[in-house]
């Protein structure tokens, strides 16, 4: 709200969050990194991680704690072998782990995504969401 014109009130100044950044629109972090920054070199981290690491393709013991409580295999289940799996290029062994890998792949990826890329990914999320959904429904009544 502006003060009356001609009352010699000062006009207040909106308070900006980064006086002397350059980049004012991005926050910055205490390394002066913006997070938008980070996001590359994260991305890239683990991706090399994924293409790194190899785990075992018939664990020992699972993590997922619907399968440890049903039996039964959850929508996520084989996901995480699945992205170690897509990483290396071994799409048919990733599919087998988990059918949607894929589309879990480009979800966890489109998250690193900044700019117009990443509002065009995120349309992504809610039909992927919903296509995990039926894929866990699926998985446990064809189990
Ligand atoms: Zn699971």
């Amino acid at each position: 709200m502006e003060p009356p014109k001609g009352t010699g009130l000062p006009v207040p100044r909106r308070p900006t969050q980064f006086a002397n950044a350059e980049n004012a629109s991005a926050p910055r972090g205490q390394s002066g990194l913006s997070p938008s920054a980070l996001r590359a070199p994260l991305a890239a981290a683990l991706f090399s991680a994924l293409i790194l690491i190899t785990p075992p393709a018939d664990p020992h013991f699972r993590l997922c704690g619907f399968h440890w409580l049903t039996g039964h295999p959850c929508a996520l289940c084989g996901m995480t072998r699945a992205m170690f799996a897509l990483a290396k290029g071994h799409v048919v062994e990733a599919v087998r782990f988990n059918a949607l890998a894929p589309l879990g792949f480009a979800m966890v990826f489109s998250l690193f995504l900044t700019g117009r890329a990443a509002a065009i990914a995120y349309r992504l999320w809610p039909a992927g969401l919903a296509a995990f959904g039926i894929y866990g429904i699926c998985r446990l009544v064809l189990a």
